[in-house]
């Protein structure tokens, strides 16, 4: 082929090929995103109940051991109070007696609200466990999805990049990056002049103008309209350079 206009219109086919592969993803790239958010968050309401039950667990421990430690004391102080000497130290032992039940009470109401706050977080943590799970398990297979359809591409993709080389060889730097710069906003950078109308956005091309596209094929020339690069019809293209 003679003219880059030609290269760009089987580079342009190729392109659009590889679009198409991409489209076959759907929206599934976007899901995965979401869905791995959504289980990240999970996975820390997880981690953060977790942490509060083994806290309150923790104390739950050590307010049973001071439960005992007061038991044990206030017997201890039971069987002094039968062996002091007068009123001054029955008095005092009394009211360490008196202390160490009011201590006692307290630490017991407090462990059984700690123990229904316990209770409470289990099925908390049961609950976020199951939803992580519910969510891993939705990530997994949009992942499968995913991954099923990459390796039915793996061959045409590979004959894509083989055919976008061999293209791209006879483009310049500049032309390249004309064409990729429309195909930022129109994937279908370059198309067909047809029935005095560009077939990208269908606005009408002057006669004169069109004449000029056939007569100079070594030029490029876009629609005024839309900004698509324009080609005549019956522009030949290789069948070499087709996929
Ligand atoms: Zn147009």
């Amino acid at each position: 082929m003679k003219y880059p206009l030609q290269y760009l219109v089987a580079l342009s086919l190729v392109d659009r090929r590889q679009d198409d592969l991409e489209d076959e993803f759907g929206d599934l790239p976007q899901k995965i995103k979401e869905k791995k958010e959504h289980y990240k968050e999970l996975e820390s309401y997880v981690k953060e109940t977790q942490k509060v039950l083994e806290e309150v667990r923790d104390f739950i421990v050590k307010s049973k051991k001071a439960l005992e430690e007061l038991k044990a004391r206030e017997e201890k102080l039971s069987k002094q109070q039968f062996m002091v000497r007068n009123n001054k130290e029955f008095d005092a032992i009394t009211r360490e007696i008196e202390f160490a039940r009011s201590e006692f009470n307290r630490i017991s109401q407090e462990l059984q609200l700690t123990s229904l706050k316990e209770e409470n977080l289990v099925n908390v943590l049961e609950q976020q466990k199951q939803e992580a799970a519910e969510a891993l398990k939705e990530l997994q297979e949009y992942e499968r999805d995913y991954e099923l359809i990459a390796t039915n591409q793996n061959d045409e993709l590979k004959e894509i990049k083989e055919a976008r080389q061999k293209i791209i060889e006879h483009l310049d730097k500049h032309t390249l990056e004309f064409y990729q710069r429309i195909r930022n906003t129109h994937k279908d950078a370059i198309v067909k002049v047809k029935r005095n109308s560009c077939t990208g956005c269908f606005s009408h091309i002057p006669p004169q103008k069109i004449i000029e596209i056939r007569n100079n094929l070594d030029k490029l020339y876009t629609c005024e309209n839309c900004g698509r690069i324009l080609y005549p019809e019956d522009l030949e293209i290789d069948s070499e350079y087709i996929l």
